[in-house]
């Protein structure tokens, strides 16, 4: 079955297209290794992961080796797959995964393992390891649930634990090694399980006592008692990102993301990142914007991220935020930084930040009571934070959002009490800067204790106690100024099962798929009475996992080793009961957590001495020049660009192609006028929305440049460099800006069949009458309009194709050219969405002129 029959029928059809901007379709049968990187969720939430594209570029720069993408359909996707019986495919070929040599799943959150089950039934391959043999690609998996991925561990060959960009091309020519030798499966496996890092789940026995717990776990074949994972020595080892992947379609994080560092040792108890990505490493200055220029001009992205767990901390933020800042401002490449850290922000940064486009605002006290902070170590003060607002507030943001977790070890009432109390005290200081203007969030979620963390051995409080919590909290919330957001108790519930889970959930994750379990990470998909008759059924207690657990137990993930000593953890467990604090190695002594060896593996900081110096002293920051806007000063010479869209790139949503023009025109380097505010936008302006699915030899838009353009013709070149497949400038044309009111457009359709007797007598009939109403459903209300002086109907007798001709009006009422043949034909709705239809030229109705289209 050909993979785009599906699309008419689904939401979204650009989350299936491939396609896009920089990805890489290799000549399938000249590649030795195929391998497909799958993220077990949408499109948009996996295009927004950067491990799946460093990996993605990472393989394919290898000759002999390929590397595609999928991720999981929607359910309305899977229903079509289903019905149509296609196989799920990759984006790149569209070839279906089981033809694939190797399938890499990402693990990146709990609440997505259903979907991988998912993945394997519509890729029709067994799920289980065992029922798998040498005919079924390898499934192999990484990601940041690796440290703990017993709940699917019999679903997967090899799972790599850590950094996967060390381990993986070494593990793919192990493999293909393997194969050349015509090793069996099981050969194969004991030959990858050598591999530092590797995880061969199907070696480990586990044995359990009459209560539940674990009794025992037994290596077999030769596999060490412990995997440790993986560590990248120095992120500037790894192939950089310069040609990012630029979506199509809209995704959550549609910009181009740096990562500046990796790791963090501020130590918090609670972060299992920052445990499970140690050491702290960092990039040089140099090489973040080699990265961030080439990234840029290679994709036109309109955003740039700083992306590392606390970007604050990076040691030569100083020195790197006013030259990215400078580069960028003038160009309206707005940078943001989404995850920093009170006290790292600073004045000068957030003077930075806002040059361009004023980011969101989100500071995590995590708790509210200074006590609490203490407990977990979270290292900043109440006076850290006010100040923070402070700043922030009087440099004209007006929303700041807080985040808070209720359930933390020891927590009272008197802590919870202190959130309220904080965001009040944020509300008072933002009153003095502008009053009913400012706002402050606080969002609250339930503390779930993970893996590899010296809170690991501790209780999960019940789903209960959350909401008793929660319902405290709004109870003494300031009611005004402050708005009270919380992640919803039940999903934490399941999270928290599966973050300390064991191999006997995979029958629970099986018997609720089975049941209609997809996307629980979504809160309009999430069914907890699904997930608990899911555990009955397999007799399983769900509660049994958000226990205490003494700190003798054998964990369920005590044979995968992250490199912390376990002795660490427990030090760090007891401090957490006095509230003692251990400082950031990064800047202080070694705290001895294990890890590192000091001689290949160790703390890569670049400037030690920032927080020996007075902080922000840094002249370059007073170099920054603010950015100066001369839109009064600059001319307005405005163009028509005329384009056709043709082929799959039609299966894209308006908005979705006007961003890919718009990053289009910036990689092509033509400087637009933009708009003025808080968030500047290219001065750009689009013809009517042509409906999904439909393709044009005649699309436009208007660019407004300051300077005129030296040689439309060349630009047209230029553009078409930069444009995907399916879209092609035909000519760009100076032009008033006045975007046409009333249009004539000309569409050509073709039924794929003979119109049938009774459809010609119905066209006759149409083609005679002076008045033809049709019935329109807009916003959930009918409406009758006389289509007859707005639709020319035609049918060409060699062909059997129809011309039909449109008239449109800004303001009054109108009929789409699809809902017109259905009406005049009387076509079902799936007949009318299989059609072919292009719009072939169009003219402006009030100006009598017409466009005529250059082929
Ligand atoms: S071994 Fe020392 S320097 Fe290395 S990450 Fe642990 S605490 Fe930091």
């Amino acid at each position: 079955m050909d993979s785009t029959a599906i699309f008419p029928f689904v939401t979204k059809p650009g989350r299936y297209l491939g396609k896009e901007y920089n990805s890489i379709c290799k000549d399938w049968n000249n590649i030795t290794v195929k391998i497909a990187l799958i993220f077990p969720d949408m499109y948009e939430i996996g295009m927004s992961h950067l491990g799946l594209q460093i990996l993605y570029h990472i393989i394919n720069a290898q000759d002999s080796m390929l590397a595609e993408r999928s991720f999981c359909p929607d359910t309305d996707a899977e229903r079509q797959m289903r019905d149509t019986n296609t196989p799920l495919f990759s984006l790149e070929s569209k070839k279906p995964l089981a033809r694939f040599d190797i399938l890499g799943i990402t693990l990146p959150y709990e609440l997505c393992y259903t979907n991988i089950l998912t993945i394997f039934d519509l890729a029709g391959i067994p799920r289980y390891q065992k029922d798998r043999d040498e005919s079924h690609p390898l499934i192999i998996g990484g990601g940041s649930c690796s440290l703990n991925p017993e709940p699917v561990a019999d679903f997967f060959d090899a799972i790599i634990l850590g950094d996967g960009e060390e381990a993986i091309i070494e593990f793919i020519e192990r493999w293909d090694i393997c194969r050349k030798k015509d090793l069996s499966k099981k050969e194969t496996l004991e030959k990858l399980a050598r591999i530092e890092g590797v995880y061969i789940p199907s070696h480990y026995s586990i044995e359990y006592t009459s209560t539940g717990k674990i009794a025992a776990i037994q290596p077999q074949h030769n596999s060490p008692e412990k995997v440790m994972r993986r560590i990248l020595k120095d992120l500037d080892d790894i192939s950089h990102l310069y040609r990012p992947l630029v979506p199509n379609a809209k995704t959550i994080h549609d910009r181009l993301g740096l990562e500046i560092a990796r790791g963090c040792t501020r130590g918090c108890r609670f972060c299992q990142a920052g445990m499970i990505y140690r050491p702290v490493r960092e990039r040089s200055v140099d090489s973040i914007m080699e990265m961030a220029t080439k990234g840029i001009d290679n994709s036109g992205f309109e955003e740039l991220a700083l992306l590392s767990l606390s970007t604050g901390d990076y040691s030569c933020i100083d020195n790197l935020l006013p030259q990215i800042m400078d580069r960028y401002a003038e160009k309206y490449v707005s940078v943001s930084m989404p995850s920093m850290r009170v006290g790292t922000l600073s004045q000068q940064v957030m003077d930075q930040i806002k040059r361009v486009r004023k980011t969101g605002f989100t500071i995590a006290p995590e708790a509210g009571s200074e006590r609490m902070r203490q407990v977990i170590n979270k290292g900043i003060t109440e006076e850290d934070l006010l100040t923070t607002c402070k700043d922030a507030f009087s440099l004209g943001w007006n929303v700041i959002k807080l985040y808070f977790m209720i359930g933390l070890p020891t927590e009272t009432k008197e802590d919870i009490e202190a959130i309220s109390i904080l965001s009040q005290r944020t509300y008072d200081i933002a009153k003095k800067y502008g009053g009913r203007s400012k706002q402050v969030t606080s969002s609250v979620g339930t503390f779930v204790p993970k893996p590899h963390t010296p809170f690991q051995w501790e209780r999960q409080i019940s789903l209960e106690e959350s909401k008793e919590r929660i319902s405290l909290l709004r109870k003494t919330m300031p009611k005004k100024g402050v708005k009270l957001k919380y992640h919803d108790p039940e999903t934490s519930f399941l999270e928290g099962v599966f973050s300390r889970g064991d191999r006997r959930l995979s029958a629970v994750i099986e018997q609720a798929w089975q049941d209609g379990a997809r996307f629980d990470s979504w809160s309009d998909h999430f069914n907890l009475p699904r997930w608990h008759q899911a555990a009955k059924q397999t007799g399983c207690d769900l509660e049994f996992y958000l226990r205490q657990r003494d700190t003798k137990e054998i964990l369920p993930w005590s044979h995968l080793d992250s490199g912390i000593d376990e002795s660490f953890l427990l030090r760090e467990l007891e401090r957490s009961k006095i509230g003692k604090y251990t400082p950031d190695c990064r800047y202080n002594a070694c705290q001895k957590c294990g890890l590192c060896d000091f001689s290949s593996i160790k703390p890569i900081v670049i400037n030690r001495k920032r927080f020996d110096e007075e902080m922000m002293a840094d002249s370059t920051v007073e170099k920054a020049l603010p950015l100066e806007k001369t839109d009064g000063e600059t001319g307005h010479f405005k163009y028509m660009v005329h384009y056709a869209r043709k082929g799959d790139i039609c299966y894209l949503g308006h908005l979705e192609l006007l961003q890919i023009l718009f990053r289009a025109i910036r990689r092509a380097k033509i400087t637009t006028n933009f708009s003025q505010g808080f968030n500047p936008s290219p001065k750009i302006s689009f013809g009517p929305a042509l409906p999904v699915g439909m393709a044009s030899e005649d699309e436009y838009i208007i660019i407004d440049l300051p300077t005129p353009l030296k040689s439309p013709g060349d630009t047209c070149k230029e553009l078409n460099m930069v444009l995907p497949d399916g879209l092609e400038v035909s000519k760009i044309t100076a032009h008033s800006g006045k975007i046409p009111q009333s249009t004539l457009t000309t569409y050509h359709i073709d039924l794929k069949r003979q119109l049938t007797e009774a459809e010609q007598q119905q066209l006759a009939t149409y083609q005679k009458s002076t008045t033809f109403a049709v019935t329109r459903t807009r916003k959930g209300k009918q409406k009758e309009i006389d289509i007859r002086q707005l639709v020319e109907i035609t049918r060409d007798n060699k062909s059997n194709k129809l011309e039909v001709l449109v008239t449109a009006t800004t303001g009054v009422p109108g009929v789409k050219v699809r809902e017109a043949l259905a009406a005049i034909l009387n076509l079902s709705d799936k007949e009318i969405l299989q059609a072919s239809v292009c719009k072939i030229s169009w003219q402006d109705a009030e100006e009598h002129l017409p466009i005529k289209r250059e082929r």
